[in-house]
């Protein structure tokens, strides 16, 4: 089969030919229909500091998809041949103290597609059948291709109450311009979006955030007097930048409550006297929670939450490089690639 694979440990992605993966007990195969590309594969692409510290090379990456059962493997039961499935990506233990509580997103063993094993760019991937997930019809495959992201948004969206309050989302990549599409779609007063970026900062507001900023050349300060406020009430980081996180600090309002899910530099500092003397709460969050938030995602589509106004480019597989070079040069929402 046609896969993404990760063969040099250097700048790139080659398209090479694979064996297809057997599925092993409680384990299914799945034909893939469409893929997404996220940030962390154009991490792996690039080959940075993260991916030579995590990637073998080998590696078929990839973990946004959408795709057909092909094939049950032995003792799976309750889906069928045929049927259409996204699925979580970070496949964990089971056993752990956290599986066992109930917080399996917090699994110390959580092995993630596309990056400790062999991911969805490819015609065939192996999934646990606990981690399928089975899309509803009435949700396009284009879409469902990039529950994974949306799931990411969707877990930090939803993290503190943001019905009526003030919210300010700090990076306005796919996950940010979700994130403030949910938090306006369920009911948030403002919501303000920081990016240096004209044309994601732009995808933001036709998502229906109150206001956009470009912090290269506009004042936050000026923005919130603009709309009589005194300060945020939750904070969503999603940009991963140390400046971002500092200056949501100085604008949350006493109390506010922060949401992080950007990766910051190792070693990045923070003004903590803003965190300690506003009584901030800074609450780190990784992945979805499994499966509450897909639930919940799934729901918020099928009540109208335009999702869609994401995703910006659909590409056939053969023309995945346009697609890194548009990631790259970050003019794209979500970009899809198409395998059938
Ligand atoms: P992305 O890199 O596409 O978006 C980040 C955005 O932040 C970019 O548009 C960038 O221009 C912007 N930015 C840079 N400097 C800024 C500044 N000073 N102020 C405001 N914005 C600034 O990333 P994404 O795919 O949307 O993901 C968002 C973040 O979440 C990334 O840091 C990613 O690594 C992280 N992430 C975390 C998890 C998790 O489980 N915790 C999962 C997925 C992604
Ligand atoms: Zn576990």
């Amino acid at each position: 089969m046609k896969a993404l694979v990760k063969r040099e440990a250097a700048r790139g992605i080659w398209m090479e030919q694979v064996p297809v993966p057997q599925p092993g007990p409680n384990e299914v195969l799945i034909k893939v229909e469409k893929t997404a590309i996220c940030g962390t594969d154009l991490h792996i692409y690039l080959w940075d500091e993260w991916s030579q510290r995590t990637i073998r090379p080998g590696l078929v990456i990839g973990h946004e998809f959408v795709g057909r059962i092909a094939e049950l493997g032995p003792g799976v039961s309750g889906y069928k041949v045929g049927q259409r499935v996204s699925a979580e990506g970070h496949i964990v233990c089971g056993h752990c103290r956290n599986c066992r509580g109930g917080r399996p997103h917090l699994c110390p063993h959580t092995v993630g597609i596309g990056v400790n094993r062999d991911g969805a760019f490819a015609e065939y991937i192996v999934m646990p059948a606990s981690n399928l997930w089975p899309v509803p019809d009435p949700v396009p495959s284009e879409l469902a291709a990039f529950f994974d992201p949306y799931g990411n948004a969707a877990h930090c969206a939803l993290e503190f109450d943001v019905v009526g309050e003030d919210v300010l989302i700090t990076g306005a990549g796919p996950i940010g311009i979700i994130a403030a599409g949910i938090c306006k779609h369920i009911g948030a007063r403002n919501v303000v979006v920081t990016d240096v970026n004209d044309y994601r900062l732009k995808l933001a507001a036709d998502m229906g955030a109150t206001r956009v900023v470009n912090v290269a050349n506009q004042s936050l300060r000026d923005v919130m007097s603009d709309l009589h406020m005194e300060g945020f009430d939750v904070g969503l980081e999603m940009s991963g930048n140390p400046r971002a996180f500092n200056d949501m600090l100085e604008c949350m309002y006493p109390g506010g409550r922060i949401a992080m899910l950007g990766i910051m530099p190792k070693g990045a500092g923070c003004d903590w006297e803003r965190i300690i003397f506003k009584g901030l709460t800074v609450q780190g969050i990784y992945g979805r929670k499994m499966y509450e938030t897909w639930y919940k995602m799934t729901q918020l589509v099928l009540s109208g939450f335009p999702l869609g106004k994401v995703l910006t480019h659909q590409l056939p597989i053969d023309e995945f490089q346009q697609g890194f070079d548009l990631m790259e040069q970050g003019r794209a929402g979500k970009v899809v690639l198409s395998w059938t």
